[in-house]
């Protein structure tokens, strides 16, 4: 069968430390999500969905909110 040879493997020289992996990992920071207001009642919502206060997308209503009943 096949010999494991060492010294052909990469093998990194030393452990990388907790503070140089945490300061690589400063990079890796996850964006906040892209956020709109709904024009007919200035809610906070994500693009492309209809509001969830108010029931409405594109001006008209699509989903009956339990206010208006
Ligand atoms: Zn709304």
């Amino acid at each position: 069968m096949f010999k494991l040879d060492l010294q052909r493997f990469a093998v990194p020289y030393r452990r990388t430390s907790k503070t140089k992996k945490r300061m690589r990992h400063t990079h890796l920071k996850k964006e906040a999500g892209v956020v709109v207001t709904c024009p007919k009642c200035g809610a906070a919502l994500r693009p492309h969905r209809a509001c969830v206060k108010c029931g409405n997308y594109k001006n008209k209503e699509v989903i009956k909110t339990e206010e208006e009943k």
